[in-house]
C-alpha cells in the first residue's frame, strides 16, 4: 500500500466532497405541486431552478381555465351558453379555441365524440353525481338535442340551438395539458411530467436525458399492464373503470356515452390509450376511440399517422399499434395492429 500524508488525505477529502456536490449539481432539483381541478386529481413536477415559478403560473393557468371550461360554475362559459336559450354568447379566446379544436375532431369521428351530449350525461347524473338510469324514452328525447354540427362558432362568438348543452369533459384536460406544457416551455423548464387525472403530459426527458417511463393503468386496479417510454408527448386514457355508478339492477353504469344510443358504450372494451404529441388530440381520440370500438378506431388509426394507440378488451386482451412495439413493456403477451395490414 502507498503511504499518503495528512495533507494529500485533506486534499482527497476535499476533492471527493466536490466531485459528490458536482454530482448533486447536475441533478436539478424538482418541484411537485398536487391539485384538485376539474373534477380530478392532478400532479404536476418539473426540474430546474425555474420549476417552482412556473408550477405557481401553472396552477393558477388551471384555475383559470376551469372557471372556464366547467359546467357546474354558473359562470363559466360553458354554463353561460346552456342558460343563452339561443342568444349568442361571447366567449374566452380559449374557449373559442378548444370548442374550434373539438368540433373539428367530433366531425372526423363521425360524432363518435359529441360535445353536445351534456343533456344525456346531466340525465344520468354524471355532471353532478345524482346518479340514476333514465328511462328509454327520456334518453329519445334528450338525443334529439345531441348533434354537434348545431354548434355554431364564429371567432369568439357562439350560438346553440335552445335546449342544447355543451360538455367539454372529453377533451378539457388534454387542451390544459398541452397550455401548461407550453407555459412551463416558455419559462425555461425542459423536464417536467404532468398528470392531470389520468392524462399523463411530458416536456423533455427526464432530468437525467432518459425517457419518461408511464404507466397504463390495469383497469382491475395493481401493477400497471404496460409502460411505456416517452419523450415530449401525451399518454392519455379513456376507461370504462374510471367514472361508474352501480344502479338498482345491479348492472355497472360508466360516464362514456355513445351519442347514437344515449346508453353507456358497450363494445368489449374497457380502455383505450391515445399516445401523441397533442394532448388535446389524443384526448379526444381516447374518448372517440372508445366509442368506436376496435374495429373502427384501428380502421381510422391506419389513416392518422400523428397518433399510437393501445385498447384493453374486457376478456384481458392487449391490442397496441406497430409504433408502440419499442416503446412498451407489457406483462401479458399482446397483438399489434400495423398500418399495411387489412
Ligand atoms: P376522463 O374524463 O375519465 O379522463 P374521457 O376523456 O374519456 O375520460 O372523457 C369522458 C368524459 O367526456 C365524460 O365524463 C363526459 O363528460 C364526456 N363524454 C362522455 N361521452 C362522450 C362522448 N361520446 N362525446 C363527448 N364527450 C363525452
Ligand atoms: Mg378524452
Amino acid at each position: 500500500m502507498i503511504p499518503i500524508g495528512r495533507k494529500t488525505a485533506v486534499l482527497l477529502c476535499f476533492l471527493l466532497c466536490l466531485l459528490i456536490m458536482g454530482g448533486c449539481h447536475s441533478q436539478p432539483p424538482e418541484t411537485q405541486r398536487d391539485i384538485f381541478a376539474m373534477d380530478t386529481y392532478m400532479r404536476l413536477k418539473a426540474y430546474g431552478e425555474q420549476a417552482p415559478q412556473a408550477l405557481r403560473e401553472a396552477a393558477a393557468e388551471i384555475q383559470r381555465l376551469e372557471a372556464l371550461f366547467s359546467v357546474n360554475e354558473s359562470e363559466s362559459d360553458i354554463a353561460r351558453l346552456r342558460k343563452a336559450d339561443g342568444q349568442s354568447v361571447t366567449v374566452a379566446p380559449e374557449t373559442a379555441e378548444l370548442l374550434n379544436t373539438a368540433l373539428t375532431l367530433c366531425e372526423h369521428t363521425d360524432g363518435a365524440l359529441d360535445i353536445t351530449i351534456y343533456p344525456v350525461l346531466r340525465a344520468w347524473g354524471f355532471t353532478d353525481t345524482a346518479y340514476t338510469v333514465p328511462s328509454a324514452d327520456t334518453l329519445k328525447e334528450l338525443l334529439s338535442l345531441v348533434d354537434y354540427r348545431a354548434v355554431q362558432l364564429h371567432e369568439l362568438n357562439v350560438t346553440l340551438p335552445p335546449q342544447t348543452a355543451i360538455d367539454l369533459g372529453a377533451v378539457a384536460k388534454g387542451y390544459t395539458g398541452d397550455r401548461l406544457c407550453a407555459l412551463l416551455r416558455q419559462a425555461g423548464v425542459t423536464s417536467a411530467l404532468l398528470n392531470l387525472g389520468g392524462n399523463v403530459q411530458a416536456v423533455g426527458t427526464k432530468p437525467d436525458g432518459t425517457a419518461w417511463q408511464v404507466g397504463i393503468a390495469d383497469p382491475k386496479g395493481g401493477e400497471p399492464v404496460a409502460t411505456v417510454a416517452i419523450e415530449d408527448c401525451a399518454v392519455v386514457t379513456s376507461g370504462s373503470y374510471e367514472r361508474f355508478f352501480v344502479a338498482e339492477d345491479g348492472r355497472k353504469y360508466h360516464h362514456i356515452l355513445d351519442p347514437q344510443t344515449g346508453y353507456p358504450v358497450d363494445n368489449g372494451l374497457v380502455s383505450v390509450t391515445i399516445i401523441g404529441k397533442s394532448g388535446v388530440l389524443c384526448d379526444a381520440l381516447s374518448t372517440a376511440f372508445f366509442v368506436m370500438g376496435l374495429e373502427k378506431s384501428a380502421a381510422y388509426w391506419k389513416t392518422h399517422p400523428e397518433i399510437e394507440a393501445l385498447w384493453m378488451t374486457e376478456d384481458n386482451k392487449l391490442y397496441l399499434t406497430e409504433g408502440l412495439v419499442d416503446l412498451i413493456t407489457t406483462k401479458e403477451p399482446y397483438t399489434v395492429i400495423k398500418r399495411g395490414a387489412s
